[in-house]
């Protein structure tokens, strides 16, 4: 499956915002961001100068970057959220949220969605008793998940529940039951329940040109 694999740490750095893709190390005084926030290379404009085009483009790949994607399938996901009922922002918001890995990760099962992402590769996820293993498999409402891990993983994810827990907290569109690692989707994720501030109406005229 493709993935980014170049420095993380640029992407947030281009972003102008930290967009925690290294799980813990994003919380801690490494943080390349929180040593070194000016964009990467030599030639980008001062931020003041950016275009509206500038603007929108950055918005999207915030978007795209913070859920891990690659370009071809963020587009696909706008397409859907472009051909449903609703606003397409709103829309494209839910679709991603609702990606069975970042499920995982908003649960704190996970330190970053990179490592959410694993646990669905390697089967221990279950959608309504299913196991499913498609990272970008999009839950609904009702659902219930629960992640089956094996062996040391087990102990693996506890400390990740237990670590996660000391600085972030989980949305309440998710049920958790972290003894049994079990997640409920008891209502639609909205806007509100974002982390990170995004302009999702920059991506919607970008793509509309
Ligand atoms: Fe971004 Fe800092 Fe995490 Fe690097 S360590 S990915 S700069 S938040």
């Amino acid at each position: 499956m493709a993935r980014y694999l170049e420095a993380k740490c640029k992407l947030c750095r281009r972003a102008d915002m930290k967009l925690f893709l290294k799980g813990v190390r994003c919380i801690t005084e490494k943080c390349s961001f929180a040593k070194r926030p000016k964009p990467p290379g030599k030639a980008m404009p001062s931020r003041a100068k950016l275009t509206n085009y500038a603007l929108q483009l950055r918005e999207k790949q915030k978007l795209k970057n913070m859920y891990g994607m690659l370009e071809r399938q963020f587009r696909r996901f706008f397409t859907i959220a472009n051909r449903s009922r609703g606003v397409t922002g709103k829309t494209l918001i839910r679709l991603l949220e609702k990606r069975l890995d970042n499920v995982v990760y908003r649960s704190l099962f996970a330190s970053s969605r990179e490592q959410a992402r694993q646990i669905v590769l390697h089967g221990f996820v279950f959608v309504s008793g299913k196991r499913v293993n498609i990272p970008s498999y999009i839950v609904r409402q009702g659902q219930n998940i629960e992640v089956k891990p094996k062996g040391k993983f087990q102990q693996f994810i506890k400390d990740n529940i237990d670590l996660n827990s000391k600085d972030r907290s989980s949305p309440g569109w998710l049920k958790i039951d972290n003894s049994n690692f079990k997640i409920d989707i008891v209502r639609e994720p909205e806007k509100e329940d974002l982390v990170i501030p995004i302009d999702e109406q920059l991506v919607v005229e970008l793509y509309s040109k």
